[in-house]
């Protein structure tokens, strides 16, 4: 392969955002025949906002938890965190992180930490069946269509719910669609609800061939390889911390950079600068440009 060729594919990567780690990326880029998406921070925007913030029971009163859940929340850099922490200072309460005694992120399910002498959990059904004796939810959380819903666990009690919803990116449905008709399938891959990822794909007009939900990121490891044995060689596309293991088993791990988190920025391949998708579609023809060149 000619060194000249292989810097020029590379330069005109970076001229469209894509920071590539090496020449041998491009040339992989080049045979990709599926992509595996996370849905929060990658399709979707990952800004969320709250819809519903319900207190449950009587243990508490609405502003504690919100001091409560937002001081904890400031710690974490989850997309759902920030929504959560915009909320509480939307109804004048202001976070104390220093207030925050403990604080442990739990991997596919939300964030536990402590707070004036509380043991608080926050995070999803499986956060709820693991922190809290009682499982019964609040009647009109159930239903509610195209939303992520939380809940928050005070000393083994339920004493918190709400709904988060984010919208797709502009560009996503069509960035998919350009990739199969460039042969390459689409296969969706969150820790996110079953539910959170049939409403993504309905955003997306049905363009994905697979959906997978509430995945821890091992499952995301096993899937992407699950992919490459199945389809051939494929590309990750992910920002999250919880992406990382799975960008690194990806034949071609692209992290979003802007947003994403420094983890996944560390274990990806190749970068995209931007938040525009469609840069996904474009960096596989350049790849297969530069594969003809180079060769
Ligand atoms: P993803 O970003 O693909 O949704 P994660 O593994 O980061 O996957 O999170 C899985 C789920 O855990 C989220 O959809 C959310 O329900 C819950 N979760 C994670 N982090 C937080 C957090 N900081 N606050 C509330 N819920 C969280
Ligand atoms: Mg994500």
């Amino acid at each position: 392969s000619t060194p000249v060729a292989t810097f020029c594919a590379l330069l005109t990567a970076a001229r469209m955002g894509l920071l590539v780690k090496g020449g041998d990326v491009l040339e992989s880029l080049g045979e990709i025949k599926a992509v595996a998406f996370d849905k929060t921070g990658t399709i979707t925007r990952g800004e969320f906002t709250v819809d519903i913030f319900d207190v449950v029971g009587h243990k508490v009163q609405m502003s504690q938890l919100l001091y409560w859940i937002s001081s904890i929340e400031s710690k974490s850099s989850h997309p759902m965190a920030a929504a959560l922490v915009e909320y509480a200072q939307s109804k004048s309460i202001e976070p104390k992180p220093e207030c925050v005694a403990e604080f442990r992120i739990l991997p596919g399910e939300g964030i536990y930490g402590e707070i004036d002498g509380k043991r608080i959990y926050v995070g999803n059904k499986r956060v709820l069946a693991r922190a809290s004796s009682c499982q019964t939810v609040p009647e009109r959380m159930n239903g509610l269509k195209g939303v992520s819903i939380g809940y928050v666990i005070c000393d083994g009690d339920l004493v918190g719910v709400f709904s988060l919803s984010d919208d797709c990116r502009t560009g996503a449905a069509e960035a998919i669609r350009e990739l199969a008709s460039m042969g390459i399938s689409s296969v969706l891959l969150t820790g996110d609800s079953a539910e959170a990822a049939v409403h993504a794909q309905e955003r997306l007009g049905g363009a994905l061939e697979e959906l997978h939900s509430e995945l821890f990121p091992e499952d995301k490891v096993r899937l992407v390889s699950a992919v490459k044995a199945r389809v051939g060689p494929t590309m990750m596309v992910g920002d999250g911390m919880n992406d990382a293991p799975a960008l690194a088993m990806a034949d071609v791990g692209v992290s979003m950079g802007i947003s994403g988190s420094a983890a996944a920025m560390e274990t990806s391949h190749a970068t995209l600068m931007s938040s525009d998708i469609l840069r996904v579609p474009e960096a596989v023809r350049l790849g297969r440009r530069a594969r003809r060149t180079i060769a």
